[in-house]
């Protein structure tokens, strides 16, 4: 006789099920392994995975689970996440499939899809000689990711190039917020809760071609130490704390190369905690609070997760 648990997965599979078949263009997945979409290649099943086309699929997605009140997760490239073993419960929309395209509006405007790589828009100011974005060069992930982080290095961040988003919120109803009202701060953006970012409207200034591809080429040799990190991760783990920096503290710790399972802090950069192997987010988990702890008792400092820690155990 089949359990309560099992009863209720059929019905929601049956319901995502109609619902797909009927409305959806694009891509549907179900029971998904969530260390094949994230950088760290760690994290259990997610039980749907819907990757919409555009922004009328989008809207659907999101009236239908708002409807149904299925949890909805919205995921870019996965570079920033640990998902813990027990996966998502819900749908997880992934935005890189849909949302691509780059639009510019006079010489230094562009309207750019949630879903472009922060790479791929950086290689197109590049050609047109548009300065502004340099700061990410070797940072992984989407736009829409990008901007919900704040992402950035070196002193520049995303918010430095962001007039405003345009979102699609509850029972998708479509919004545009301007930079003032998207609080940015140290890795942090507050976009309302269920919003999703479909495309960013950013500003650049005008330089060369030459003079960009030189400050790329800086940054890329600032970043030359982590670059050499070959295990799968998710960046920095930590954030720096005011005046501080979170892998100096780790290592000063002593946690360089401390393992749990097959989790491990680098030997390159202590902030980062590598899957060397078959990590489980249990086993990063574990390594972090142990550095939380210790850190706190020998310096008494709080270190905050940069990483978005998301599922269930
Ligand atoms: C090797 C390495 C180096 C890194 N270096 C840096 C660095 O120097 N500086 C830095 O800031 N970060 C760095 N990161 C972290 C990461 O690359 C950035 O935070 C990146 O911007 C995340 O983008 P993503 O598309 O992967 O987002 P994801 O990891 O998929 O998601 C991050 C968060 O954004 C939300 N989200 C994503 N897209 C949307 C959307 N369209 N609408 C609403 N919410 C959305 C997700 O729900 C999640 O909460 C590094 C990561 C790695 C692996």
């Amino acid at each position: 006789m089949a359990s309560d648990k099992a009863k209720k997965e059929e019905k929601a599979a049956t319901q995502y099920s109609l619902f797909f078949i009927q409305r959806f263009k694009g891509k549907v997945l179900f029971n998904v392994p969530m260390s094949e979409y994230t950088s760290f290649r760690i994290g259990g099943n997610a039980d749907v995975m819907a990757f919409p086309q555009d922004e009328g699929d989008l809207k659907d997605i999101l009236s239908f689970a708002e409807a149904k009140d299925f949890p909805v997760y919205i995921l870019g490239a996965g570079t920033n996440l640990l998902v813990r073993d027990g996966g998502i419960r819900g749908i997880v929309i992934n935005i890189c499939e849909g949302f691509k395209e780059i639009s510019w509006q006079e010489e230094t405007r562009a309207t750019v899809g949630a879903g472009v790589k922060l790479s791929e828009l950086l290689n197109a100011c590049k050609e047109k000689g548009l300065s502004g974005l340099e700061f990410s060069a070797g940072i992984p992930g989407t736009v829409g990711g990008a901007v919900i982080m704040n992402a950035g290095a070196f002193g520049g961040e995303m918010k430095d190039v962001v007039e405003g988003v345009e979102v699609l919120g509850r029972k998708g109803k479509k919004g545009f917020i301007p930079a003032v009202e998207l609080g940015f701060s140290y890795r942090k953006t507050e976009v309302p809760k269920g919003s999703v970012v479909i495309r960013a409207h950013m500003l650049f200034t005008k330089s060369t071609p030459e003079a960009v591809g030189e400050r790329v080429k800086e940054t890329a040799g600032k970043r030359k130490g982590t670059a050499r990190i070959a295990y799968p991760n998710a960046g920095s783990i930590f954030k720096n704390p005011e005046g501080l920096f979170a892998g100096r503290l780790i290592e000063e710790a002593g946690f360089k190369g401390a393992v749990s399972g097959d989790a491990q802090v680098s030997e390159v950069h202590a902030n980062y905690i590598v899957n060397t192997g078959a990590a489980r987010a249990k086993d990063v988990l574990a390594l972090m609070a142990l550095i939380r702890d210790k850190v706190y008792s020998l310096k008494g400092v709080v270190l905050e997760p940069e990483i978005k820690v998301i599922g269930e155990d």
